[in-house]
C-alpha cells in the first residue's frame, strides 16, 4: 500500500454478536501493523473510547439488531459515518442471532429468566439493566443503509485484510473470492 496522507477515522462495534468476528480482526496478526499505518481507531472494544464520535470514515459493525439500543446505536453510526461495513453473518442476516425469532422476546426471556432460572427473587426481568428485547432481530441493512457487506461465520481475518486494504487503497474488490457465507 501506497503511503496515505490521512489516516482513515476507523470505529469497530459489536451489536449482537458473538465477538467471533471481532476475534478474526485481531487474526490479521502481524498485517495488524501494515493496517495500523493507515487508520486511527477512534471507537471499539479494542480501545477505551466512551461516545461514538463524529466524522467517522469506516465503522466496522459485527452482530445484528436485537434491542431498542441496537437501533439507536446504528441510527447514530450512520449518522456520524461515512462508510458502514456490515462483518459477518449476524450483523448481514441476522444468522444465529435470529434463531431468537423463532420464539419470540416473551419465549425467550420466559426460558432465560423464568423457567431455566435458579435465581430470581424479584420475579421480574431486570427491565432496568437489560434492553428492551425487538419482537425481530434485524440484519443491519433493514434499518440503516449498508455500504458493504463481508459474509463469513466468523468472516476469515483474509478477507478481513484485503477489504481493508482495498477501502484504504480507493478501489473496489469482490469480497466473495475470499469469504461466502456460513464459511
Ligand atoms: S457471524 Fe458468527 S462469529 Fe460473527 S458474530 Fe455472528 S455468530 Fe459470531
Amino acid at each position: 500500500m501506497e503511503n496515505s496522507p490521512k489516516k482513515i477515522r476507523l470505529a469497530t462495534i459489536w451489536l449482537d454478536g458473538c465477538s467471533g468476528c471481532h476475534m478474526s480482526i485481531l487474526d490479521m496478526d502481524e498485517k495488524l501493523i501494515e493496517i495500523a499505518q493507515y487508520v486511527d481507531v477512534v471507537y471499539s472494544p479494542y480501545v477505551d473510547a466512551k461516545e461514538f464520535p463524529s466524522d467517522v470514515d469506516l465503522t466496522i459493525v459485527e452482530g445484528a439488531l436485537s434491542t431498542d439500543h441496537d437501533i439507536a446505536m446504528i441510527k447514530k453510526i450512520r449518522e456520524n459515518s461515512k462508510l458502514i461495513l456490515a462483518l459477518g453473518d449476524c450483523a448481514i442476516t441476522g444468522n444465529i442471532s435470529a434463531m431468537k425469532n423463532l420464539f419470540g422476546s416473551d419465549g425467550v426471556l420466559q426460558k432465560g429468566y423464568f423457567d431455566l432460572a435458579d435465581i430470581n427473587e424479584s420475579n421480574a426481568y431486570p427491565s432496568k439493566i437489560v434492553p428492551k428485547l425487538l419482537d425481530k432481530v434485524l440484519p443491519l441493512h433493514e434499518v440503516v443503509k449498508v455500504d458493504y457487506f463481508l459474509p463469513g461465520c466468523p468472516a476469515p481475518y483474509n478477507a478481513i485484510y484485503e477489504m481493508l486494504k482495498a477501502l484504504i487503497e480507493g478501489r473496489e474488490i469482490n469480497i466473495y473470492e475470499y469469504t461466502r457465507f456460513g464459511k
